[in-house]
């Protein structure tokens, strides 16, 4: 199997790494602190082209295919989580919705708008009673002739007060659906923000539906769809998740070292002991590994198959080993990992949502389990 990059990959990589570093890892900081959404960081994203990646050109988008759109995201999750997880919500979550599942007059409204950023867009599933269980949703859509009435509550909803258009699951008489609601419609409120560990650019609201009244042209496939179509979703976004997790590892470990190189105790720089080396190399060797298992399931999403397993091993192992290096940078800090002075405490605030978001840690074990037993014919209710 060949992974390498192609000269237009390359060409994309190195104009997302660019534009990370310059124009997203400065606001990282402020945007944690003031607990505001990358505003400026999407508006010049967009103007880049960047927030239509993975969208054809026809509608205004970069035409990569996911190993294209991971470079993005790893290039994001290098600078800051909050940033990539605006994106990938965005673009990853609604608009790619739009594209798979839409149709042509559905993907002509909203993905050109998406892709220019003039909509921010959201993805609401989740609800208070209905987290893994996502089958289990107590949001009604009624049908009312040529309308549906949708009447619920959805809770995290990433993207939440900056969104313009909203993907949001329902049930309905043939089972769990999806609609595109824009932000004008009647009977649609976005709550108040929650306050979060990390992430604290990541704008999460709850959403009320009160007697939200839409068209059927709303409804994005057939009435029942919505599961399937929230798995592909998952899918999706348990491999952004594992790329996100890629460029956080190795902002951190860049963190560790630059400090290791820095502070100096018993005469010598800490790098030169063996006990801190020893963090710096466990975690160069699964940054590299994640690499590759990044890279080769992108791959397999890129053949149109069935991922659903790899996606899954990629998101559990992807957030594990952020996880794992941000907490042995904070080791290499010493007291100044504790403190708020040196970005690496973020770093470890943030890296903490990746295992949860997009399905925790729990679950992706018994969805690699379930699929694995399928194989032999024993089936489990993951
Ligand atoms: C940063 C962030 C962003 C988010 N963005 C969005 C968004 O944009 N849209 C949206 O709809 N939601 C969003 N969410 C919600 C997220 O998808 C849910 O938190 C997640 O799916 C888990 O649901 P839950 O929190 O209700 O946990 P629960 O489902 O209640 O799970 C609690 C615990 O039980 C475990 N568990 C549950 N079922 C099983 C099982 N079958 N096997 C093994 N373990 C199990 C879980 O792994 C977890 O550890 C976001 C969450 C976060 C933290």
């Amino acid at each position: 199997m060949d992974f390498s990059l192609t000269e237009e990959q390359q060409m994309f990589r190195d104009l997302f790494a660019e534009f990370a570093a310059k124009e997203v890892a400065p606001q990282a900081a402020a945007l944690d602190a003031e607990e505001r959404p990358p505003l400026a960081a999407l508006q010049k994203a967009a103007q880049q082209g960047f927030l239509g990646a993975p969208l054809p050109e026809a509608y205004g988008g970069a035409g990569l295919d996911m190993l294209g759109y991971t470079l993005l995201l790893e290039a994001l999750g290098r600078a800051c989580l909050s940033t990539a997880f605006t994106v990938h919500t965005h673009t990853g979550l609604a608009a790619l919705t739009v594209l798979r599942h839409g149709t042509e007059e559905q993907k002509e409204r909203y993905l050109p708008a998406l892709a220019a950023g003039e909509r921010t867009g959201a993805f609401a599933l989740t609800e208070p009673e209905a987290g893994s269980d996502f089958g289990n949703l107590r949001t009604r859509a009624r049908r009312e002739g040529d309308s549906y009435v949708l009447d619920g509550t959805k809770t995290w909803v990433a993207n939440g007060e900056i969104a313009g258009l909203f993907v949001i699951f329902a049930c309905t008489e043939g089972g769990v659906t999806p609609f595109l609601i824009e932000r004008e419609a009647n009977g649609l409120t976005v709550g108040r923000r929650e306050r979060t560990l990390g992430l604290r650019g990541l704008a999460l609201n709850p959403l009320y539906l009160e007697g939200c009244r839409v068209l059927v042209e709303s409804r994005l496939g057939a009435e029942g769809e919505g599961l399937a179509i929230a798995r592909a979703a998952q899918d999706r976004g348990r491999l952004s998740v594992a790329a996100m997790s890629l460029g956080a590892a190795q902002a951190t470990l860049d963190l560790g070292i630059t400090f290791a190189l820095q502070r100096k105790q018993f005469g010598v720089f800490i790098a030169e002991k063996q006990a801190i080396q020893n963090y710096l190399a466990d975690s160069s060797a699964e940054i590299a590994a994640l690499r590759h298992l990044v890279d080769s399931v992108a791959w397999k999403a890129d053949q149109g198959g069935d991922y659903t397993q790899d996606a899954a091993i990629a998101k559990l192992f992807g957030s594990q080993v952020a996880l794992r290096v941000a907490n042995r940078m904070v080791q290499v800090h010493g007291g100044a990992g504790y403190m708020k002075d040196y970005p690496i405490e973020r770093w470890f605030r943030d890296a903490r949502a990746l295992d949860i978001a997009e399905g925790p840690g729990l679950l992706q074990r018994a969805v690699i389990a379930r699929e694995m037993l399928a194989e032999k014919g024993i089936a489990v209710v993951a």
